[in-house]
């Protein structure tokens, strides 16, 4: 059902759903109902389904093997991550640059593959420095690498970050540390935060998303579970943005928020979306 009032009509005209994945088209390892649903309409009229997400630490290999097992068959072109956006940024200002990279072997091979050089240790010769530190999520932390990181940001080397989220949820009711938490570390001992933070709330994603499709804002919704994330980095983008409340939002969070701060639609569920892309909405009213 629909929960702010809002004529639907615009969505019909939206070619690219970004969509959040947890908390919006599953919880931890059960799919929503309409989910699928949903999917098929998207590819029976021609639209297309980004799957977004600020997790850094894996490569997207394991989102396709997850949705599979889920029901849902992607390709590696189906999704962008903040370590995506996080390149796509780099690429336009230092491509190819030496990066000290606090983050996953995923994260890893993936700036590798994506050609840059990586840093393995503090060095003092100017030739073997970094232009960059990146953080990611990184799940093989040591303090060794957090070590050399600060060394690095003290010395005045450009310092970049996947994503902002403070911890990631593992299992109901349990979080682990995440990027802004190590952030914080990092700042506690040296004093700076990141110049740039690629994933959402930054609309980097979307934008990367409509450059590399050549996509107008009215043809891009933003589908989260949200509202300092998925749904600020719609805002940020220009683009449309959908709040679910199968996840992390509640109306009372919704109604709580600055009006410029409010989602542009609020439904149940992924479920409300795919009856109105299928005409089914307008069945019921008949
Ligand atoms: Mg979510």
């Amino acid at each position: 059902m629909q929960r702010n009032g809002k004529d639907t009509a615009a969505l019909k005209n939206v070619k690219f759903f970004l969509l959040d994945m947890d908390g919006t088209i599953y919880l931890d390892t059960t799919l929503f109902e309409g989910t699928l649903s949903f999917l098929d309409t998207l590819k029976k009229q021609g639209k297309r389904a980004i799957y977004i997400t600020n997790n850094s630490s894996k490569d997207t290999v394991e989102y396709e093997k997850k949705l599979r097992r889920l029901g849902i068959e992607t390709t590696d072109d189906d999704f962008c991550t903040s370590a995506h956006a996080l390149v796509y940024n780099l690429d336009k200002v230092s491509p190819g640059a030496r990066i000290y990279l606090v983050g996953t072997p995923a994260l890893a091979a993936y700036m590798e593959r994506s050609g840059y050089e990586l840093v393995d240790d503090y060095y003092d010769e100017p030739e073997k420095r970094p232009e960059y530190v990146v953080l990611g999520f990184d799940t093989t932390l040591t303090y060794e690498k957090l070590r050399i990181a600060c060394d690095y940001l003290t010395d005045g080397v450009k310092y970049w970050a996947t994503h902002p989220d403070m911890v990631c949820p593992m299992r109901p009711g349990h979080s682990v540390p995440d990027a802004g938490a190590f952030m914080l570390l990092i700042e506690g001992a040296t004093h700076r935060r990141p110049e740039f933070i690629a994933g959402k709330p930054d609309p980097c994603m979307i934008r990367m998303v409509m450059e590399k499709f050549g996509l107008l804002p009215c043809e891009v919704a933003v589908v989260g579970d949200r509202m300092n994330t998925d749904i600020l980095s719609a805002i940020n983008a220009g683009v449309i943005s959908i709040c679910v409340l199968t996840g992390e939002t509640t109306l009372t969070d919704i109604d709580a928020a600055p009006a410029e701060r409010k989602p542009d639609y609020v439904f149940d569920s992924i479920k409300d979306i795919y009856e109105i892309l299928a005409g089914e909405a307008d069945r019921y009213d008949r």
